[in-house]
């Protein structure tokens, strides 16, 4: 892979710009802060670009948010020349998107692979950040932009005897490189998320014996995924700029139905109607079908209880059927999956689902899992257990901000920032997708280019007014904290226990630092600072 790596004699660089993080929100950075003149340099940890696309190749990895949504649309000859195949992107397609945008950009010169920022302070007098990584490299920056992902530390397995496991043990999020051979393997998966959901029936064709443990059952919905042909695709690049704009003004960033229709203005057969077509259509259309999914309880549970009864018809096994039945958390609380055979694997000889929630996961042995019903000897262990999510990326870092104050104190309660874009206390550091923006409920690439163009347009404002540094106002983000919490609390979002609200990492404070409000509305206060002249920010 090719290298930009900065001096090896420890000498500083110095730069206008520092960015960490080589995924979709970083590389727009460097893009943007390049285009603007700038001296800048990107690090990554990896050793190519794609981000949560570069780790993320486990069996079955796929996006489910939609391919004409999911992909950059800053660039209409980036839209115009790249070709989605299919409805919902495979990861070896979108991690070949990432490297096509790379090389049509150029990023690569500007970036050291393989760097890891260990160490992030800054410097007032100076009003500088200085950057220091694993490779010994120090950078200073007048900015520092944080692109390190919201869902990129993987939770560590934290079964006792983990250690001693003498088969292969493999996380989804840090999947190798090498071609895993799972056929005649004795396979066993831990966690049914979105990515234990989407690896169960691809691992299920390949392996002996598939074991899956199951704490939480999820709901999840079918995809319905399907090859794009090219009338529909040259529809499409015909109508990209029209598409882009609903997507922005949308609530999730997405080309998606809504509605102002609550479950109860309905006649019960009428519902069943509904929720049938959206089974039959795709999962995604569950999302645009009633707008009180996320308030109302019993609303919530009419579509909850319509899910259990597929659950219910599809599975063979009644017994299985019922481990497999989410109850006692409300549906879309947790984050929906789309899956493409998910139940119907369970119909097959050789998967088995092991309900943790009766029998916990005792230990992992030298040869395989123990629970109280005993041990299951398997080859290969894969954890899909999750991510240390929104916050786990920034405090992996020393962060130390104005008057030594560091990141970690500081969010010792919870993620705190103004617009999930800045901190108090820590000048001319920009978060890119941070913690209290609508990170987890909107698409991602779209709310990166949103972020990165607010981020620039701000570094452009202070360097036309010769000024050295923008920080959070304490009161501006306490007021962004309230709104961010009081609207969450109207919703049923914080009554479940996940990687949301941080339930899913022992001893991580729970909150819920998620901006429900809509990408539209964000969008829009964010621009509304912007045109104030950086309402809420004080500007030296
Ligand atoms: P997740 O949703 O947090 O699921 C982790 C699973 O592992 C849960 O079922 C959890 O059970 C289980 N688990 C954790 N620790 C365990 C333990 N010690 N023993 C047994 N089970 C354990 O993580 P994820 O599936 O990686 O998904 C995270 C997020 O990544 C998704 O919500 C989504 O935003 C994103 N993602 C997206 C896609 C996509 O676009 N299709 C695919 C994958 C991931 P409990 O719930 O009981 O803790």
């Amino acid at each position: 892979m090719q290298q930009a790596n900065p001096s090896s004699d420890k000498a500083p660089r110095r730069l206008d710009a520092l960015i960490i993080g080589a995924g979709f929100g970083g590389m727009y950075a460097l893009h943007r802060v390049r285009g603007m003149g700038l001296d800048v340099h990107l690090i990554e940890a990896g050793d190519d670009v794609g981000g949560t696309w570069y780790w993320n190749r486990y069996p079955g990895a796929r996006c489910d948010v939609m391919s004409i949504d999911y992909s950059y649309s800053f660039s209409d000859e980036i839209q115009q020349e790249w070709t989605w195949s299919e409805q919902f992107a495979a990861q070896p397609e979108i991690l070949s998107y990432a490297r096509f945008v790379a090389d049509k950009l150029d990023l690569k010169r500007d970036i050291s692979f393989e760097t890891r920022a260990t160490s992030v302070h800054y410097d007032e007098d100076a009003a500088l950040w200085r950057i220091e990584t694993d490779r010994g490299d120090l950078f200073e920056a007048n900015y520092c932009l944080m692109a390190t992902g919201p869902l990129s530390v993987p939770k560590q397995v934290d079964i006792p005897g983990a250690d001693r496991f003498k088969g292969d043990l493999y996380l989804s999020g840090k999947w190798p490189h090498h071609d895993v051979d799972l056929k005649g393997k004795r396979v066993a998966v831990i966690g049914t998320g979105s990515s234990g959901i989407q690896i169960v029936p691809v691992v299920a064709e390949q392996a002996e014996h598939l074991y899956v443990y199951q704490r939480t059952p999820s709901f999840t919905l079918p995809m319905r995924n399907r090859k794009l042909d090219e009338d529909y695709v040259a529809h499409i690049k015909a109508h990209y700029p029209g598409l882009r704009a609903v997507a922005r003004h949308s609530l999730t960033g997405g080309v998606r139905p809504i509605t102002s229709r609550p479950v109860f203005s309905v006649t019960p057969a009428e519902c069943e109607k509904l929720l049938e077509d959206a089974w039959q259509h795709s999962g995604l259309a569950f999302l645009g079908l009633f707008s009180d999914l996320l308030t109302n309880r019993d609303a919530n549970e009419v579509v909850a209880e319509f899910v259990r009864g597929k659950i219910a018809e599809t599975v063979n096994d009644p017994d299985t059927a019922r481990r497999l039945t989410p109850r006692g958390y409300p549906i879309f609380a947790r984050r929906p999956c789309l899956d493409t055979g998910y139940y119907e694997a369970y119909n097959r000889d050789n998967v088995t689902l092991k309900d943790c929630l009766e029998h916990p996961i005792l230990e992992i042995t030298e040869t395989g899992i123990r629970t109280a019903e005993g041990e299951v000897e398997v080859d290969i262990i894969i954890a899909a257990i999750g991510y240390d999510a929104l916050t786990g990326a920034m405090l992996s870092i020393d962060i130390e901000g104005r008057d030594g104050r560091r990141l970690k104190d500081k969010w010792a309660d919870g993620g705190r920032s103004h617009l999930g874009l800045m901190i108090e206390g820590f000048p001319n550091l920009f978060v890119i997708a941070g913690p209290n923006g609508p990170s987890a409920l909107a698409n991602f690439i779209l709310l990166n280019e949103q972020n990165v163009d607010w981020v620039c347009d701000c570094i452009e404002h202070m360097r036309a007014g010769g000024l050295r540094s923008i920080e959070a106002n304490a009161d501006a983000e306490d007021r962004w904290m309230d709104k961010v919490t009081t609207l969450g609390s109207h919703s049923l979002y914080p009554t479940a226990n996940t990687w949301y609200t941080g339930a899913n990492v022992p001893g991580k404070p729970r909150t819920f630092p998620v901006y429900i409000g809509g990408f539209g509305r964000y969008r829009e206060i964010c621009a509304d600072a912007a045109a104030e002249g950086y309402r809420g920010f004080t500007l030296r």
